[in-house]
């Protein structure tokens, strides 16, 4: 294996127990796409890390020690992963989960999901890639009742995002259940599938009656997921916007998987800085707000980051939000911590008078890096607004 002298930030990071490598911390990397044992400046070993670029980072510590990946490597962490998620496998409410989280299953670059019988790996780097039939292998090996798994590229190359990888193949469209709510996925149309499974917590909140009997207005809605969990824990009505053409027939199947009739819940493509224009035109208004925006968008009329504007989603919804109505504020930004977010919210409310009444983050099944804040990527706060 070869040797990488690391300067004595990075080694005090892996003191710290970060596993992500980041570039700004090597002059230059001569090795790509492989193990390496890294040293410290003094020659003491500091343990193995793998080296490949990817979107954030430029490779992954794995352990203290000198190791080698073969598939009994990877079988013991499948095995202690699978053994971290005995009570999703126990809930009758649940057929789809995260099975492997990276770093926080020990082996950052790669997340695998459970969607009924079949997986799918997410695979964020070349050298991830270029071991994926050591880890099938590993994982057919703890996971036999799994029947079949697709692969998502999310890294640059090899030409496609989405491919069937072993076993059976699934059918294009089929339901999973999550808080004994139904929804349609699809494990092989491009990289998402019809559902984020990190917001598992929030749907819960939903479907345990926060929007009971009240209106709720989903932005960047996707799929609808909320609002079908809203409606499913009793919400009188829907509204979700989403400037994608194709999330109206993916929403409408999630509410039809549950035998909701789509009378009271409103499906929408447009622009959401559009529809608060739309809505206070029409006066509308609601009693809850999700806003759960992607961490960067660009499109023909704006931009949108989460570090920068989302104060200005806040600002708007307050003007469509009944009185004593409810927020719901998510993102999924790494890069903007729990303390920075809650910034930009306070800029939103300019004073106005609220309360967070909870926070929550990624469920148990999304395993995490305590020891590194960007590992915890997802922030949601629920907030009650006082006037
Ligand atoms: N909240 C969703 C996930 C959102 S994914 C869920 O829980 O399932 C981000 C979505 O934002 C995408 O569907 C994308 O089409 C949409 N989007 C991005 N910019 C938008 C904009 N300006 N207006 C409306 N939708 C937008």
């Amino acid at each position: 294996m070869r040797k990488l002298t690391v300067n004595r930030q990075v080694e005090k990071k892996i003191q710290k127990g970060h596993k992500i490598l980041e570039k700004i911390d090597f002059e230059e990397l001569p090795i790509e796409n492989q193990l390496v044992e890294l040293v410290s400046g003094s020659g003491r070993s500091l343990g193995t890390a793998y080296l490949s670029e990817q979107n954030k980072g430029i490779g992954w510590v794995l352990s203290s020690q000198k190791i080698s990946l073969d598939q009994a490597y990877f079988t013991k962490l499948f095995s202690q992963a699978k053994a971290k998620r005995q009570s999703y496998y126990q809930s009758d409410l649940d057929t789809a989960f995260r099975l492997f989280n990276q770093e926080g299953d020990g082996f950052g670059g790669l997340t695998v999901d459970l969607y009924g019988d079949y997986a799918v790996f997410s695979i964020y780097n070349h050298f991830v890639f270029s071991i994926r039939e050591l880890l099938v292998a590993a994982f057919q090996e703890v996971f036999p009742e799994v029947l079949g798994g697709y692969e998502k590229i999310r890294f640059k190359a090899p030409g496609y995002e989405s491919a069937h990888l072993f076993g059976q193949e699934a059918p294009e469209t089929f339901c999973i259940l999550e808080n004994g709510v139904h929804y349609q996925v699809f494990l092989n149309d491009g990289l998402m599938t019809g559902i984020f499974l990190d917001q598992h917590e929030v749907r819960a909140s939903l479907v345990d009656g926060l929007a009971t009997g009240k209106s709720l207005l989903n932005m960047f809605s996707y799929t609808a997921a909320f609002s079908v969990a809203a409606a499913m824990g009793g919400a009188l009505e829907t509204t979700s916007v989403d400037l994608a053409k194709r999330s109206r027939e993916l929403s409408e199947a999630h509410f039809l998987a549950n035998g909701l009739e789509l009378d009271q819940h409103r499906l929408i493509v447009m622009d959401v800085f559009d529809f608060y224009k739309y809505a206070k035109r029409h006066e509308l208004s609601y009693d809850v707000i999700v806003l759960d925006p992607p961490s960067f968008a660009r499109n023909k009329k704006r931009t949108f980051s989460v570090a920068k504007d989302y104060h200005k989603l806040i600002e708007q919804s307050l003007e469509i939000l009944n009185p004593k109505g409810i927020l719901i504020a998510s993102t999924n930004a790494a890069n903007v911590s729990r303390d920075k977010f809650k910034k930009e919210i306070e800029k939103g409310f300019k004073g106005r008078k609220h309360r967070y009444i909870s926070e929550v983050g990624l469920p148990a099944d999304f395993r995490y890096n305590e020891k590194e804040e960007s590992s915890n990527y997802l922030k949601v706060f629920t907030i009650r607004v006082d006037e």
